[in-house]
């Protein structure tokens, strides 16, 4: 499933391939995705594609005053290309006046769009998502304590929860909290000062550093077609079960927590 670096390489990547381009059209292959594909997204048509920016996991692309906001869900994928004919699993296509195409397919369709004006994206990031995106100037230090020191829920799940951070998901919550060397299972409201410090450190450290390689392609996420992300060769402990760990003999250990795997040293994480 795409998470934040992964989405940032796909705004980035749209913003290479398509960005300044005019639109002739856009069709729509079915009604629904995870939620209803707005009718008035047809209202793009004759305008150019602006900038397409990212706030936590969803996309912005500015277009005209107004805005789609994509989620990729778990299989979403946006490809710019020459026009051809549709492919199984196309929902989506944007078509341009330079015979090229902005297409998007979701074979699991737990993806969606909406379509927003522009000045009404702040407020949307507020009601929507909500939390603090570790990537932009919004994440300070002060209100992750307030916050995280005000849970009862386990660490791991504070740090997926998108209400409180934007854009971590299962790859890099195990990732930080190995690296901050938590214990996936320690309760928020039991953590040291120096404990929540390392968490708020690694949490934006690993993004930016997964966003300059591109993100993390484990089994399906591609940035588009077949380029993959490049952070796959920096795990340390997701998908490393019964390998050792980089830092001490202990082997990395599996556990699930709320349906979702959990990865992690058991000795060198307290
Ligand atoms: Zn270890």
């Amino acid at each position: 499933m795409p998470e934040l670096p992964e989405v940032q390489a796909v705004a980035s990547y749209i913003n290479d391939a398509a960005k300044g381009k005019k639109i002739k059209s856009v069709k729509t292959f079915r009604k629904d995705l995870r939620f209803k594909i707005p009718p008035a997204l047809k209202k793009i048509k004759d305008q150019k594609l602006n900038v397409c920016d990212r706030y936590g996991k969803a996309m912005f692309m500015h277009i005209g005053k107004h805005a789609i906001v994509s989620h990729l869900g778990m299989t979403g994928q946006w490809t710019y290309r020459k026009q051809q004919k549709p492919e199984k699993h196309e929902h989506i296509i944007i078509y341009f006046t330079n015979n090229h195409e902005l297409v998007y397919k979701d074979p699991r369709r737990f993806g969606y769009v909406d379509y927003i004006q522009k000045e009404k994206i702040d407020n949307y990031i507020i009601k929507k998502i909500s939390g603090m995106d570790p990537t932009k100037s919004n994440y300070n230090l002060k209100d992750f304590k307030v916050l995280i020191e005000s849970k009862k829920t386990p660490v791991k799940a504070f740090l997926l929860n998108q209400k409180y951070i934007a854009g971590v998901g299962n790859i890099y919550a195990s990732e930080i909290l190995y690296k901050a060397k938590v214990h996936p299972e320690r309760l928020c409201n039991d953590l040291s000062n120096e404990e929540i410090k390392l968490i708020y450190k690694w949490t934006k450290k690993i993004l930016e550093d997964a966003i300059k390689l591109g993100g993390t392609t484990i089994r399906d996420f591609y940035v588009h077609d077949k380029t993959k992300g490049n952070y796959k060769t920096r795990l340390k402990v997701y998908d490393r079960q019964g390998k050792k760990c980089a830092s001490c003999t202990a082997e990395v250990l599996k556990i699930v927590q709320s349906g979702r795997a959990t990865y992690f040293c058991d000795s060198c994480q307290i």
